[in-house]
């Protein structure tokens, strides 16, 4: 191996929170280079809201500007059961409380936001699908082999690879854990789009988000710039029809397949006011099936650390896998900036010390969040055990009064962690 690394960091994966993490090395000028399967940088999802704990290190990093330019603050969210309206939310004290209010923002271009912030091509090498990493402890350095028999070398290597992580497969095989998974699909199919204008929307709906509840699913549009909508409908997979587990049985989704589910559904917001008002006016439409981590390893081992949903999957009801990512790369950065900033002759410990510290100041945050997602994913769909699942949804969403939501998210948005370097 040579004396001299590729990198000091390599990150695999250039995802929401591989960037963020390239964006804050590039910052504190810690080299780092990220290894991105893909060959072009193209649409991924549909849209994404931010939240205050992931915002402010967005705004420290000098992308706040960009993101209130392209995106919509959350002010209010309308909660319907059918076509009965339970209440109006109001949500406009976020900003307030916690500095920053909920934005929500086409993912495309927040994607391409980060990947311009952590340099671009002069960091991010596309078509680099990782296939191997090798960390013996007898080595200078930590190999990543590539598919196409490229190799790199790095002091330490950060898998933000996703739900579908190499890394951490890799680390489970090395711990002897090859066969067990620990990310479970929830047997739920997330179906999202990203609409264009709504012409028959005013200033009014600006910043208004809907929480539909049906009798058979569930529906949700957050407000995104413009008035547009991005949607996400949720269905629950049929076993039948799922060959094997965690195969979306929504591949290949079209228009047409949201509209069979949720079509002639009430929505306040369409035309004629029904959902295929709205979903015949987006622009894009994905589908994703939902996973969840079921047990949590450590988020690194040796000089390998685990970011994002490569480490800790969770379901998207409460909008918060990407800002985990993002808070997960901070706290990361700010330990390797410590680490790295001491001439090498003169550090105390070895970076896997570090990484050893990540894991523990991570993962219980990280855990906490999993679990209420979870928690809350089941109270939205009205899925709690001895069938209290409806009154308990009607008493959260018709009556919590709002200072109780906001006293309740102060855990989750209060706090923001920052690059304390900058
Ligand atoms: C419908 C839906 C709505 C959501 N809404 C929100 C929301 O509102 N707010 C929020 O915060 N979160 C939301 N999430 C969750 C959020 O999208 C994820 O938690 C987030 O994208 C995780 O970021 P990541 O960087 O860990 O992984 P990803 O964004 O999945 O990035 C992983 C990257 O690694 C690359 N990769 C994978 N394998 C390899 C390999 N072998 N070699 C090289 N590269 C590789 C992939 O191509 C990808 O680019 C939502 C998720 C869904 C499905």
């Amino acid at each position: 191996m040579a004396n001299k690394p590729d990198t000091q960091v390599l990150i695999i994966g250039g995802g929401i929170g591989g960037l963020v993490l390239a964006a804050i090395c590039r910052k504190v000028n810690i080299p780092c280079k990220v290894l991105e399967r893909t060959r072009n940088l193209e649409p991924v999802g549909a849209g994404i809201s931010l939240a205050p704990n992931a915002l402010k290190v967005l705004d420290q990093l000098g992308l706040y500007e960009e993101i209130k330019r392209s995106g919509q603050p959350l002010k209010k969210i309308l909660i319907h059961r059918n076509t009965t309206k339970w209440r109006e939310l109001d949500f406009s004290d976020t900003e307030r409380r916690f500095g920053y209010p909920v934005y929500s923002i086409e993912r495309h271009h927040f994607h391409h936001m980060l990947y311009k912030a952590a340099g671009g091509e002069a960091t991010v090498e596309l078509d680099s699908k990782v296939e191997d990493i090798i960390d013996k402890s007898e080595e200078e350095y930590v190999k990543v082999k590539l598919a196409d028999g490229r190799e790199f070398s790095a002091e330490v290597v950060v898998g933000a690879d996703g739900i579908r992580s190499i890394t951490r497969r890799v680390l489970a095989r090395n711990a002897g854990l090859e066969a067990t998974n620990t990310i479970r699909f929830t047997g739920r199919v997330h179906m999202s789009g990203y609409t264009a204008p709504m012409p028959n929307l005013g200033p009014e709906e600006l910043g208004v988000a809907n929480w539909l509840f049906y009798d058979d699913s569930i529906l949700t549009t957050w407000p995104c710039i413009d008035n547009r909508q991005w949607f996400i409908g949720v269905k629950m997979a049929d076993p039948n029809s799922v060959q094997e587990k965690n195969r979306s049985v929504w591949s290949g989704t079209a228009r047409e397949m949201i509209n069979d589910v949720y079509g002639e559904k009430f929505h306040p917001f369409g035309e004629n006011g029904m959902v295929k008002d709205v979903v015949n006016r987006s622009e894009r439409i994905i589908a994703s099936n939902v996973y969840q981590e079921i047990s949590f390893a450590s988020m690194s081992s040796g000089r390998v650390a685990l970011l994002g949903d490569a480490a800790h999957s969770m379901t998207s009801f409460f909008g918060q896998g990407g800002c985990q990512a993002i808070e997960d790369a901070t706290e990361l950065a700010n330990l390797l900036q410590r680490h790295f900033s001491v001439p090498a002759a003169e550090r105390l410990s070895g970076v896997d010390d570090v990484l050893i510290e990540y894991s523990a100041r991570r993962q219980s945050r990280a855990k906490d969040i999993a679990t209420f997602s979870g928690n809350y994913a089941k109270l939205h769909t009205a899925n709690l055990p001895y069938g209290m699942g409806p009154l308990v949804r009607k008493l959260v969403y018709a009556y919590m009064p709002v200072w109780m939501w906001m006293w309740y998210l102060e855990w989750l948005y209060g706090y923001q962690p920052v690059v304390d370097a900058l």
